[in-house]
């Protein structure tokens, strides 16, 4: 029996299924080892570091999602993504985008690049990747919609690549989570999700996923998680296995907030430009709708000045301003001293992330009273 995506968000792989109790909400594990019946057997759980049935439920559920055959579950998007690169040796190229969370440029310029890994940054929507490509180049690692100028990559193009030049295509999945969008169906080899923003969903945790359907990359990832041990605890993959299952509904809620508020922004004479996929006759949303059911609920905008963009921080009531996205509660974060306050300011500026930029996720609150108080915070700048 096969399921739709809202059901497996609920049920996950009803075969997967086996919790002996009969338990509706799939217990949180809380322990380090298992006891083995004899010298040789095992319950398939020997310790947790290797595998916990609560983390192995989660990532059971992420993978069907993803439509994949495996998915780790780490303690962040960032331990994730770490762990993923060691699948390269030193010597390696990869290609990225040149406009990334700030977190993931730190790790490739600074860890990354110290254990011998070479990049290239460049922007895989305009550029012609395939004259980036040298005879180490193992990857091309691409986020779409980028974070934070929701540049959108076409995916298929970057597989076509990839498959041509026999190295591997790994995509940062987290601005449109699997609801909106599968990059393994469009011949991704590789996905990764902060499962701390739209898989998690309520602020309260933070995970990290590396998802795929190649047998030899989950045989190398279950390696790599035993062995460096930063996988996912039990009681945080009870959150995001809770957090999954109104993922559908968040993720419709939060679209249509988004679109709302850009329509609002659109009519703000103060906004200078906004960047979402959503609005139609740009190329970004004719690639994004090739590939994608929706656009998400990222937006970034650019207004006038930097102090009117200080003075909006300072002066919503109902919207923090706070890093992160991809909750409940809709957010405003300042790129520049927050998550991309680490990148060289002249990759920021030519990634267009000025101090005029503010990048909102939209939440799952009501529009209206979202709308009122943003245009309360412009209106009261003098
Ligand atoms: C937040 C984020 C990460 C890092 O995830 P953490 O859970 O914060 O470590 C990676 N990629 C993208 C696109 C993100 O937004």
């Amino acid at each position: 029996m096969s399921f739709s995506f809202a059901t497996k968000c609920v049920y996950g792989n009803k075969d997967a299924l086996k919790e002996p109790t009969g338990a509706i909400s799939f217990p949180i594990y809380q322990t380090a080892t298992f006891a083995h019946p004899a010298v040789g057997e095992s319950t398939g759980f020997d310790y947790s570091r290797l595998q916990n049935p609560t983390r192995q439920q989660l990532e059971k559920v992420v993978a069907v999602l993803e439509n994949a055959t495996d998915a780790f579950a780490f303690s962040s998007g960032m331990a994730a993504i770490t762990a993923m690169m060691e699948i390269f040796a030193p010597g390696d190229h990869l290609i990225t985008s040149a406009d990334l969370y700030g977190g993931s440029i730190r790790l490739f310029d600074n860890i990354s690049k110290k254990n011998g890994i070479e990049f290239s940054h460049i922007d895989c929507s305009k550029e012609d990747v395939e004259t980036f490509l040298r005879p180490n180049t193992k990857a091309i690692f691409i986020e779409t919609p980028t974070n934070p100028m929701m540049g959108i990559v076409d995916i298929r193009k970057m597989a076509a690549i990839a498959r041509e030049h026999g190295i591997l295509l790994i995509v940062d999945n987290t601005f449109l989570s699997p609801y909106f969008q599968n990059p393994i169906d469009l011949g991704a080899d590789i996905v990764i999700h902060s499962g701390t923003k739209f898989l998690g969903g309520h602020n309260d945790t933070l995970a990290g996923f590396v998802v795929t359907a190649n047998p030899e990359i989950a045989e190398k990832m279950y390696f790599i998680i035993k062995t460096v041990g930063s996988g996912l605890a039990p009681i945080d993959s009870w959150l995001i296995l809770r957090g999954i299952k109104t993922l559908p509904l968040r993720m419709e809620k939060a679209q249509a907030n988004a679109q709302a508020i850009a329509k609002y922004l659109s009519k703000e004479p103060r906004v200078k430009k906004i960047y979402y996929p959503g609005i139609e006759g740009t190329e970004s949303y004719r690639v994004c709708s090739s590939q994608a059911r929706g656009f998400g609920s990222m937006l970034t905008f650019e207004v006038e000045s930097r102090e009117l963009a200080l003075h909006i921080l300072k002066n919503t009531k109902l919207i923090p301003f706070a890093e992160s996205l991809g909750g409940a509660e809709t957010l405003l974060t300042y790129p520049v001293t927050q998550t991309h306050a680490d990148v060289p300011e002249e990759t920021r500026l030519a990634n267009g992330i000025t101090d005029c930029v503010l990048r909102l996720s939209a939440g799952i609150e009501d529009a209206e009273d979202l709308i009122n108080d943003l245009k309360q915070a412009i209106d009261s700048f003098s």
